[in-house]
């Protein structure tokens, strides 16, 4: 727990958010700024800066695993949908604290921009 991150405070419960799923590894809620009909965040309850730093393959697996029950439980599976993870400037990374996207909804584009 970093006491001024964004998604810790989320994850503690400090900070409104729409949860649409938590396991004893992730929260998984709702973007609030959504780029996509379905937009969903998995962060780790661990605070983790991004995937640089994250050392640990089981931290790693839970929050795929998350993203996927997610998915399936937001009914995306049949149509598909994108896990991202934008990592440093380049990547687009503005929370340092690793998190997953899981958009769907429509179709996506390739390359993203
Ligand atoms: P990234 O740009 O990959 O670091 O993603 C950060 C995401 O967090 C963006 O899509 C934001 O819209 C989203 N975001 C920022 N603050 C909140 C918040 N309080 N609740 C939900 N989503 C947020
Ligand atoms: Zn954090």
């Amino acid at each position: 727990m970093s006491k001024d991150c964004l998604f810790c405070r989320v994850a503690k419960g400090e900070i409104p958010a729409d949860i649409v799923m938590q396991n004893d590894d992730a929260v998984a809620f709702r973007d609030i700024s959504p780029r996509a009909p379905t937009h969903i965040l998995v962060i780790s309850r661990k605070h983790i800066e991004s995937l640089e730093h994250a050392d640990d393959s089981v931290d790693l697996g839970a929050l795929l695993r998350t993203a996927a029950d997610v998915a399936r439980k937001e009914g995306l599976v049949d149509a598909g949908y994108r896990v991202v993870i934008n990592t440093g400037a380049h990547g687009g990374q503005t929370v340092d604290h690793l998190h997953l996207h899981v958009l769907g909804g429509r179709q996506m584009t390739w390359p993203p921009g």
